[in-house]
């Protein structure tokens, strides 16, 4: 046991709180933990399968006498829950929260922070396409990058804490500012996401043309795409419309490229396109020698993915 919060409490009870809830027992991190979900069927599941100590039936009363509040609900919720839970804090606790998003959470989110309370954003960079109360699991964040993203004049000691905190769980920890989170994950995350909801878009147009054929021959990089594709809906909704700006940004130079590698197909320019997918695959190595991925067939994917 190495107690670094006494209690904390879990706002959201799906894939990341209760990977979070494992990764916590696993390490002995809390004496106890409080969850709150919105709905009373997700609440009535966290119960039977002891996700937390306590589910309680509302945030103020899962948030109540919690040293560390962790918000993990999709990004449009945050300010919502933040503004419910603001009262209820504990001096001296530190709030917390695992979006995708880091610069509008921030926004939305520190009106509604007591002056008492320590604010410090957090987005680990480790999921699946799973949700809800059932798909964590407390491997999740083995070996996975967490990113601190500390506002003004954040307090030292309840930063440590927290870097300490998602280190037990399994977390290499590293600290960034809001905007260059938003832009990095925008290029990692959000336009391959966008990228591989269109592709699967485009192969369901076709499949009525070409019937099963789309589903029956999906190859590897169909399938991974589809993989993506089957994401939340409301969170990926919510990455998009809180991270306009990057997202567009990458979307914009993604774009050019595409038209660059049309132009080397039409053209039939060999050369263009070998040394293009020479340097791709370097990058593919290198995640690989990071240990963020491994070698393995069907592209190492398993259970997790960045996002
Ligand atoms: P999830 O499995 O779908 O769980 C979301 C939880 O939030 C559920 O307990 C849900 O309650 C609750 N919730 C949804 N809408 C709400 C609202 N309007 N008000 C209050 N509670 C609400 O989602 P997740 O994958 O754990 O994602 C949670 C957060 O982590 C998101 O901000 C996401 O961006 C971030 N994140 C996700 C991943 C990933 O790969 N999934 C990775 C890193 C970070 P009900 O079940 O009652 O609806």
């Amino acid at each position: 046991m190495s107690v670094i919060y006494k209690k904390v409490a879990l706002i959201g009870l799906g894939l990341i709180a209760g990977s979070i809830a494992h990764a916590i027992r696993r390490a002995g991190l809390a004496e106890t933990i409080s969850g709150y979900a919105r709905s009373s069927e997700t609440r009535d599941i966290a119960r039977e399968i002891k996700l937390c100590d306590q589910v309680c039936d509302t945030a103020a009363q899962a948030v109540k006498d919690a040293d560390l509040v962790i918000l993990a609900v999709p990004v449009g919720a945050m300010a919502a829950v933040a503004k419910e839970i603001g009262p209820h804090l504990k001096a001296g606790a530190t709030l917390s929260d695992v979006g995708s998003v880091k610069a509008s959470v921030i926004k939305s989110v520190s009106p509604f922070v007591p002056e008492t309370v320590h604010f410090i954003p957090a987005h680990p960079i480790a999921g699946s396409e799973r949700s809800g109360p059932h798909s964590g699991f407390e491997t999740l964040f083995d070996n996975r990058w967490c990113i601190l993203v500390p506002v003004e004049n954040t307090d030292e000691t309840a930063l440590a804490n927290l870097r300490s905190f998602w280190e037990k769980l399994g977390s290499n920890v590293e600290v960034m500012d809001a905007q260059h989170h938003d832009l990095v994950l925008a290029v990692t995350s959000h336009a391959p996401h966008l990228i591989a909801y269109t592709m699967v878009g485009v192969a369901d147009d076709l499949r009525r043309v070409t019937d099963k054929e789309v589903i029956n021959f999906s190859a590897a990089g169909f399938r991974d795409f589809t993989r993506i594709a089957a994401s939340d809906p409301t969170m990926w909704r919510d990455v998009f419309l809180n991270n306009k700006e990057a997202t567009l940004e990458i979307l914009g130079r993604f774009t050019e490229e595409l038209f660059d590698l049309q132009r080397a197909i039409r053209r039939g320019d060999g050369d263009f396109l070998h040394d293009y997918f020479t340097r791709t695959r370097a990058i593919r190595r290198g995640i690989i020698e990071a240990g963020q991925d491994t070698d393995a067939p069907d592209f190492g994917r398993g259970l997790t993915k960045e996002s």
